[in-house]
């Protein structure tokens, strides 16, 4: 736990967040500034700071955080389409490091994104 990391202490709900899933590796969240009518980002319990900080060791948690978006996805009544977004650095717009999956939907999307 990094507990200058906001994520961090969302997971350890230090700072409240509206939890959608939780299970002992991961949590899911509503994004306090949602871009589409479904918002939720889901996020390791433990601090990895993008994808690109992911190893070898981390794969079965990286599988089970896509399942999850997955699950939030259906959860969220999305079976027309949605869409999973990980930002890996400021130059793509990641603000948090602290690793996370966007699941956006429920509003038309173009491509490619800005
Ligand atoms: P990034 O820009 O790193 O890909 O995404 C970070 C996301 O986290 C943004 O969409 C932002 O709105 C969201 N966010 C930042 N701080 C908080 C917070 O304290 N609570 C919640 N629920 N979302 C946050
Ligand atoms: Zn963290």
């Amino acid at each position: 736990m990094t507990t200058s990391c906001i994520f961090c202490r969302i997971a350890a709900k230090e700072v409240p967040s509206t939890v959608v899933h939780e299970d002992d590796e991961v949590v899911a969240f509503r994004d306090l500034d949602p871009q589409a009518p479904t918002h939720v980002l889901v996020i390791p319990k433990r601090h990895i700071v993008s994808l690109d900080h992911g190893t070898a060791e981390d794969a079965h948690l990286l599988g089970r955080l896509m399942l999850v978006a997955k699950e939030v996805a259906a959860k969220e009544g999305r079976a027309n389409g949605y869409r999973v977004v990980t930002n890996v650095g400021p130059a793509a717009g990641q603000t948090v490091l602290h690793f996370h999956l966007h699941v956006l939907g429920g509003r038309p999307m173009t491509w490619p994104p800005g």
